[in-house]
């Protein structure tokens, strides 16, 4: 809070850009799980889960992909996709995800405000230290929030007579 009493968020364009490019540099234009071509930086624990933009978070996604996994954790996409993601970021984080998610609330709670890279990360960051956590983070999603891709697998399956 600062001396007139409004919440000012930080956020860090710049250094955003940087992380995405280092992630772009180091991965390329593939979709880290679709190995289709992709552009987009991906969260792997989402920012509302209390995701940091940083490299042993982020993986390059296609549009696709980003938009429809959303906020569901990386073992509920690979149960929606039937996907096996080989990126050692997502490996990692899906052989303990509960361990990743208990580290990245255990970080939240101690990192400052300046290591926000986005307003979205300012925004968890500021509702994690208020105990409004809950209001913003979303329940878990049921389902994708956009359509998958048609080739993805357990789709074109469902529709096999
Ligand atoms: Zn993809």
């Amino acid at each position: 809070m600062s001396p007139d009493g409004v919440l000012h968020l930080n956020y860090r364009p710049l250094a955003h850009r940087r992380i995405y490019r280092q992630v772009q540099r180091r991965d390329g234009w593939l979709c880290a799980w679709c190995q289709g071509p992709g552009s987009t930086l991906e969260h792997v624990i989402p920012v509302c889960w209390g995701g940091q933009t940083a490299l042993d978070n982020c993986v390059i996604a296609c549009r696709s992909c980003n938009h429809s996994r959303n906020n569901a954790l990386p073992s509920t996409f690979v149960r929606w996709t039937g996907f096996r993601p080989t990126h050692p970021v997502i490996r990692r984080i899906l052989d303990d995800e509960q361990g990743a998610l208990k580290r990245a609330e255990d970080a939240l709670r101690t990192r400052p405000l300046s290591s926000c890279l986005s307003r979205e990360e300012a925004q968890v960051w500021v509702a994690f230290h208020a105990d409004h956590i809950d209001r913003v983070r979303p329940d878990p999603p049921e389902e994708p929030a956009t359509r998958l891709k048609s080739d993805m697998k357990p789709f074109r399956e469902f529709f096999v007579p």
